[in-house]
């Protein structure tokens, strides 16, 4: 099953709904229904309250889809790549997928997001007080309430919150160093997280049961504060080399040789990255397929049939930083990367050769081309 699943597409770009997203949905409408709604706009029959408590709940789900492309379409105006947006259970992503970022242009995308469901509050308010009272006066409240909360929530200086990353670019700006800037940020995100869970245990010995919300949200934003400072770690140490360096002749191993075969041939060798070639064929092994397979049936296995064809992998350039080959890795879930130059397989990479050397660069520091590196800042300073 798909994690999430496409609804439609709008200004070029893909917006789906996570599966968690349903859950927070159905518990949305249930405690507008029978919570919220009755408790503050008595009088109505339950089913007016359910059909408040839908439709409450699906303009939520636009205002937060609005806050997103708000993000994003200013992201579009400075030509960043934005695939998609992804609706999940307390909010949405939108999936950027630029490396180098200016920060005066992050800045404004992080800050259009919260800023756009300022405006939507006021709309909501707006409606809310031309029409006084009622059920559409009720629904409107609401939104108005939750989309003031959206945008003060995401103007907190809490990375990587909006308001995290607008703080970090402004940091960015000032130190010239996104490492320090992310880190600073992260120490924003970390605190405010500590603040949430401290506020959620005090609510929740006070018999107030929405501490678990501030405790859940707090633990979350912890370990994203602390796993986006780690990518920028990542990221700095690996795109500063390039995939050349990394580059090896992998084991070749026949199509035809059977999987028991192989198992026993290779038992002593620590690599665990494979390609699979003969004159007709070249493809990387694919241990997921393994997996797949019953142990009677993988043993007989001629080794093509579990490998994947070079033709259906993406490959890296030469040039390209390991940076790249690592988001490569994540996304193609393999162990061996082929590198090309001028249309010509030159090579491969592999992942366990990709983690050693960042190991080494965090660990030890390892000094890398200084030809890179000045080449790679002035980049930065030119986009
Ligand atoms: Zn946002």
């Amino acid at each position: 099953m798909q994690a999430s699943l496409k609804l439609f597409r709008i200004f070029g770009i893909d917006i789906k709904l996570h599966f968690t997203w349903w859950f927070v949905f159905l518990l949305l409408i249930w405690s507008l229904s029978t919570g919220f709604f009755p408790q503050f706009f008595p009088g109505y029959p339950i089913t007016t309250y359910y059909l408040m408590g839908i439709v409450a709940s699906l303009l939520l789900f636009v205002s937060v889809l609005l806050h997103e492309l708000a993000h994003s379409l200013v992201a579009k105006a400075k030509n960043i790549p934005v695939e998609s947006i992804t609706l999940f259970f307390f909010g949405g992503v939108a999936g950027i997928t630029k490396e180098d970022l200016k920060p005066s242009s992050e800045l404004q995308m992080a800050l259009a997001g919260p800023l756009f469901s300022l405006v939507l509050a006021g709309i909501f308010l707006l409606i809310n007080k031309t029409i006084g009272n009622g059920i559409i006066a009720a629904v409107t409240f609401y939104l108005y309430q939750l989309n003031l909360i959206l945008a003060i929530f995401n103007l907190v200086p809490a990375f990587p919150l909006d308001g995290g990353r607008a703080f970090r670019a402004i940091l960015y700006l000032y130190y010239k160093d996104l490492k320090k800037a992310t880190k600073i940020a992260a120490y924003g995100g970390k605190f405010f997280a500590g603040v949430m869970l401290f506020l959620g245990i005090f609510a929740l010995i006070g018999g107030e049961s929405s501490g678990l919300w501030f405790i859940f949200l707090g633990g979350f934003l912890y370990v994203i504060a602390k796993a986006s400072y780690e990518q920028v770690v990542i990221r700095e140490a690996l795109s500063k080399i390039y995939v050349f360096e990394l580059i090896s002749k992998a084991t070749t191993i026949s199509p035809t040789m059977k999987f028991s075969e192989f198992v026993e041939k290779y038992k002593n060798i620590t690599e665990d990255a494979f390609v699979i070639s003969d004159s007709k064929f070249v493809g990387i092994l694919d241990f997921r397929r393994i997996e797949q397979t019953s142990p009677e049936a993988r043993a007989k296995l001629p080794l093509k049939q579990l490998a994947k064809p070079l033709s259906a992998i993406k490959h890296l350039q030469a040039k390209d930083s390991a940076y790249t080959a690592y988001r490569l890795f994540s996304e193609e879930n393999l162990e061996l990367l082929p590198i090309y130059e001028n249309n010509k397989l030159k090579g491969f990479i592999t992942n366990g050769k990709l983690m050693h050397r960042l190991a080494w660069n965090l660990k030890y520091g390892v000094h890398d081309d200084k030809n890179r590196n000045s080449k790679n800042s002035a980049k930065v300073n030119r986009t």
